[in-house]
């Protein structure tokens, strides 16, 4: 299992706007929230980490891996869920899944046939495995993006307001998922929804206006909210 060790993080967009101001975070292995409003910094803070885009100042170090440095060493361990999940809405789940683990190099078809049928059964999808995924729902989709990063065989799982959108029980379904991978590895859930983060999370943090105001497990913070 590895941390995540982020320092004095800062980052000025072009047009001045101040989205970190000098974070500083450990997250350890499981569940971890990231809790605030819309424009509170949580997206730019996931995209640094992801490295999808720079900052200005400060590190951030994945086990031993300098994230801003290594970036290429970072996306062989990351598996990062945006808002908006983009799929290829005339390909089924199984063909799209047996495509990137043929990406993969997994060139064994029958190799390629279990791993592909295991992370269908972990999320849940098996079922629907030959429905298009313009047909799926907005949870389904989730679930699937889930699956799709799982393949990576990642250290650290980024989603990014996961459950806009879903109804109460596809909510539910996507949190006992996330529960389940948090057990092995570090996944950052960044939400504006305190449940989410209080019914799931083991440690959290809220971040407003590119600061980050409170840190420590659930109970605590919320207490000192
Ligand atoms: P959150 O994910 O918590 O809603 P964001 O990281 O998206 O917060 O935004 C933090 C602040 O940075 C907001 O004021 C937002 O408008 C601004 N911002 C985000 N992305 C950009 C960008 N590419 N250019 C300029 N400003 C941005
Ligand atoms: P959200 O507020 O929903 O988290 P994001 O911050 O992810 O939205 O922004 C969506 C897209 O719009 C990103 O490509 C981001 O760079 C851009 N963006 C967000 N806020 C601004 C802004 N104030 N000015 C310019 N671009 C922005």
């Amino acid at each position: 299992p590895m941390n995540l060790v982020i320092e004095g993080l800062s980052k000025t967009y072009p047009n001045g706007t101040q989205a970190l101001k000098g974070v500083s975070l450990e997250i350890p292995t499981g569940m971890f929230g990231l809790l605030g409003p819309n424009g509170a910094g949580k997206s730019s803070l996931m995209r640094t980490i992801a490295t999808l885009q720079d900052a200005d100042a400060g590190s951030i170090h994945l086990g031993d891996i300098d994230v801003l440095n290594e970036k290429p060493k970072v996306r062989q361990v990351l598996g990062y869920l945006p808002q908006e999940f983009g799929v290829y809405p005339r390909m089924t789940a199984y063909q799209m899944l047996d495509h990137f683990a043929q990406l993969k190099g997994i060139k064994n078809a029958k190799e390629r046939k279990a791993t592909v049928r295991a992370l269908l059964e972990q999320t849940n999808l098996y079922r629907e495995r030959n429905i298009k995924l313009g047909n799926y729902s907005g949870g389904m989709k989730q679930r699937f993006g889930i699956a799709q990063a799982l393949l990576g065989q990642p250290k650290l799982i980024i989603v990014d307001e996961p459950t806009a959108g879903l109804d109460p029980a596809e909510r539910n379904r996507f949190h006992n998922l996330l529960s389940e991978i948090g057990e092995h590895m570090v996944v950052i859930l960044s939400t504006h929804i305190v449940e989410d983060v209080t019914n799931l999370c083991r440690h959290m943090a809220i971040i407003h206006k590119g600061e980050v105001l409170l840190k420590g497990n659930p109970r605590e913070v919320v207490e000192a909210a």
